[in-house]
């Protein structure tokens, strides 16, 4: 494990993010309808009834925004949109649209009441979302042809489409563009349980048998992410296929997760070292998310996205407005105490 400098994602099996070993069962086990899509009740029964209606009216759905955590199921659940609309759906990403003119070609090829989906659309330039919002608003792009004084500028009409963005970081997203979204929906971590219905969908689908008690072993240990449940469940197979006849039970998918060293909660050694230098270097916090960043060797944004939601439904982190603190719940889990605390932090209680 890299101890400083860029965290490398592709040896942190917990990560959300994607990495390279993900693409191949990712699509395969992409829920296609909003009836596969296991947990998110609210979210799943707000878009219903949105997507009943527009459909009621013959109308493309409104703009869409999906903001929460890395692996929750964002793009799954645009793709499900796209599927229940009936419509088309064209992926890419902030990042992925540099000129103005990406963006005015993906747009121009929509047909009537396709989706657009933007992944990452915090990461779209000042420039870009300069021409996405005449197209959200008149349904138009304004194209400028030529140099100098024979530039001409002119308008080219688009269909009524749907874009769907998604954001890790509501927070980024400039208030005029947040503004455009007609629907905003947060995805929240997922529950064991709901986890463990993941991994039997996604066994089944893989054609893994699968003992449900292994299924809620390896759901505790996902972080409260689908993306995570599945890469275990992929791992573990390959244990059981070495150590036993295939079947995954409990006792292997123990014995494969704890030698990938993920632990009893799903703690990496990232959360571990961020939860301790907070512990050991700052006397527990606060202190503030730029200097934690630094004095671990990590970017903030990493810190963020990936180690704080985790932390914070496990009740080891706060936030508060001057900065992060570990919580007594944390001191506990390491076995340590606050200093000039006898009783283990229940002071800070009373
Ligand atoms: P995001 O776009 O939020 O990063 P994805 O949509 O790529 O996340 O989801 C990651 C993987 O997790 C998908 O391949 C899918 O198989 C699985 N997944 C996500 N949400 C669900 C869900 N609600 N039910 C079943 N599988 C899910």
């Amino acid at each position: 494990m890299i101890e400083t400098g860029e965290f490398d994602f592709e040896s942190r099996l917990v990560s959300p993010q994607v990495i390279a070993e993900d693409s191949e069962i990712d699509y395969s086990l992409r829920p296609k309808t909003l009836s596969e899509y296991i947990g998110q009740t609210k979210v799943k029964e707000n878009m219903a009834v949105y997507i009943e209606a527009a459909k009621k009216r013959g109308e493309p759905l409104d703009h869409v925004l999906l903001y929460g955590p890395p692996g929750l199921g964002k793009t799954t659940l645009s793709g499900i949109i796209a599927h229940e609309m009936g419509v088309n759906i064209r992926v890419t990403s902030g990042p992925a649209i540099e000129k103005k003119g990406d963006l005015a070609s993906l747009l121009t090829s929509l047909q009537p009441g396709d989706v657009l989906f933007i992944d990452e659309i915090h990461r779209l330039s000042h420039a870009i979302e300069e021409v996405l919002y005449p197209a959200l608003e008149d349904l138009a792009i304004d194209i400028i042809i030529g140099n100098g004084p024979a530039a001409r500028s002119i308008r080219i009409d688009l269909p009524k489409f749907t874009l769907i963005g998604a954001t890790t970081r509501s927070g980024q997203l400039s208030a005029p563009l947040r503004d455009r979204f007609g629907i905003i929906q947060r995805l929240e971590l997922y529950s064991t349980e709901d986890l463990a219905e993941i991994i039997t969908r996604s066994a089944v689908i893989l054609g893994v048998a699968l003992d449900r008690d292994a299924a809620v072993e390896m759901a505790s240990r996902s972080r409260g992410t689908p993306r995570i449940a599945n890469r275990f469940l992929k791992r573990v197979r390959d244990y059981a296929d070495v150590m036993g006849d295939g079947r995954i039970t409990r006792d292997i998918a123990k014995i494969a997760l704890d030698r990938m060293e993920v632990d009893d909660l799903g703690l990496d050694s990232l959360d571990k070292r961020m939860l301790l230098t907070i512990i050991k270097g700052y006397g527990g916090g606060p202190v503030g998310l730029e200097t934690l960043a630094s004095a671990i060797g990590e970017e903030s944004v990493t810190l963020e996205d990936v180690c704080e939601p985790f932390l914070m439904q496990l009740g080891f982190l706060a936030r508060t407005p001057r900065g992060r603190c570990a919580t007594d719940l944390a001191y506990r889990h390491f076995g340590l105490k606050r200093s000039g605390d006898d009783d283990g932090g229940q002071t800070s209680l009373l």
